[in-house]
């Protein structure tokens, strides 16, 4: 029982690095766990997901509220990436039902990205920031961007 809650309180204190470094104020926000291990972005609907691939470039997918996957449709998405030799835009074009990066993020981590999601080409641009952690959380086993542990 001390064991499980050693753990427990060591996970708890992995993921709140990331969520202190995120706008964590608000808690109206969900951390659901998605599907590809990615980031669940606050306040789309349909749920849209951002996951790192391994070449380094960014896919978008979209989920329902059952979190089954849904197709891409008129969503609009830029990533800008604050790396520390500068900051890199990514494009997105569509691939399959989701939108991919043309481009691949910059190398390193631990840097904030900004996602600028529109819902449609003419909507309002929502800026969700977080920063860029590529580790391995060891509550959820996600990586920390994705990590889903405040539940
Ligand atoms: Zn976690």
């Amino acid at each position: 029982m001390k064991t499980n809650l050693r753990i427990l309180t060591v996970a708890v204190a992995l993921c709140i690095g990331l969520f202190t470094a995120t706008a964590a104020d608000k808690h109206d926000h969900e951390h659901k766990a998605t599907p590809k291990g990615g980031r669940l972005l606050d306040k789309t609907k349909p749920h849209a997901e951002f996951v790192v691939e391994k070449d380094r470039t960014v896919t978008i997918n979209f989920y329902n509220h059952d979190m089954k996957p849904v197709a891409a449709t008129t969503q609009k998405v830029t990533v800008i990436a604050d790396a520390k030799n500068g900051k890199a835009t990514l494009q997105f074009d569509k691939k399959g039902d989701s939108l991919a990066s043309k481009t691949k993020l910059p190398e390193g981590e631990g840097y904030n990205v900004v996602v600028q999601f529109k819902q449609t080409a003419e909507a309002k641009p929502s800026n969700l920031r977080f920063k860029l952690d590529m580790s391995i959380c060891g509550g959820c086993k996600r990586a920390e961007y994705g990590c889903t542990c405040d539940h």
